[in-house]
């Protein structure tokens, strides 16, 4: 695909929006090296503008979302974390080591795949250590009723797997995936999108935030009892949640709304 090489801009440290904009620049070198594609920038500008509503930090919800997601992950006979183009970008290290701490398999799965791209996010992915990566060679089983290229799977990872975790996902591929019987951790930055409303746990994060968090809480909650696991498993609800997760923004909104006045700027303001 031809892309133009865009210009590299030096982000000063002090610039306010600096974390999101360095974001950007690795996106959009994900783009020029061929792991990410054209629609992944823009899943990703439809994120940030959700991620500004949250004020861009973990929310009480979301870390909620991530235990019980830990332990699911550490609870599973047969986990897997699937990468698309944008995790790769982001989060290649942190996907290895979410995956090393609940022993989960690392599986390929893009919306738009082409067997290159598939090798690249691969190459990426063992260039972090992964030991392993499924839907490169093996992606031969499909998931019933999808039509994307998104359904071609490995039979010994995402096909076979009790617990999947996904993120910026399709919400048709969410719903396949459940109808297949199967608990779906979704790491979404709209409360909103169909993703978020069917996935049984939504983390609704940014993913750079959320996976290492995530890896994090794995590592700590591994030593503990099962039977610890199991009651936050069992006393945790999605759509109370996301209920939360909206509230929060919400109240956010409401403060924002009444110190506005403070903060439009004029030709004076520092
Ligand atoms: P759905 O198909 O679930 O209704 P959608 O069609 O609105 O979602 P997609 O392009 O299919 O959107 O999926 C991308 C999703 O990923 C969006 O919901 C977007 O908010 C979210 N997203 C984008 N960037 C990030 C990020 N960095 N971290 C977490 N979520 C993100
Ligand atoms: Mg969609």
């Amino acid at each position: 695909m031809g892309i133009a090489r865009v210009e590299r801009v030096e982000i000063p440290r002090s610039h306010p929006r600096y974390e999101s904009l360095v974001i950007r620049e690795r996106l959009v070198e994900g783009l020029e090296s061929g792991v990410v594609v054209p629609q992944g920038l823009i899943a990703h500008g439809r994120g940030e503008c959700f991620d500004y509503l949250l004020g861009e930090k973990t929310t009480e919800p979301a870390l909620r979302a991530m235990r019980a997601a830990a332990a699911a992950l550490l609870l599973a006979r047969h986990p897997v974390v699937s990468v698309n183009g944008n995790v790769a970008a982001l989060v290649p290290g942190e996907v290895v080591r979410l995956a090393r701490a609940v022993n989960a398999r690392v599986e390929v799965n893009l919306f738009y795949r082409s067997e290159e791209r598939v090798r690249k996010i691969a190459e990426v992915l063992r260039a972090h250590g992964a030991q392993e990566v499924l839907g490169v060679d093996d992606a031969t089983a499909t998931i019933p009723e999808l039509f994307s290229e998104r359904r071609r799977v490995s039979p010994r990872g995402i096909y076979a797997a009790d617990v999947v975790l996904v993120a910026l996902e399709d919400g048709d591929r969410t719903e396949a995936l459940r109808r297949m019987g199967k608990t779906v951790v979704a790491i979404d930055l709209n409360p909103l999108s169909r993703t978020s409303l069917a996935a049984s746990i939504t983390i609704v994060d940014n993913v750079v935030r959320a996976m290492p968090k995530l890896a994090e809480l794995a590592e700590t909650m591994r030593s503990e009892p099962e039977e610890s696991l199991r009651r936050i498993l069992e006393s945790y609800d999605n759509s109370e949640v996301l209920s939360d997760v909206l509230r929060y923004i919400e109240a956010r909104l409401r403060e924002l709304s009444e110190g506005i006045r403070g903060k439009v700027w004029s030709p004076g303001s520092p």
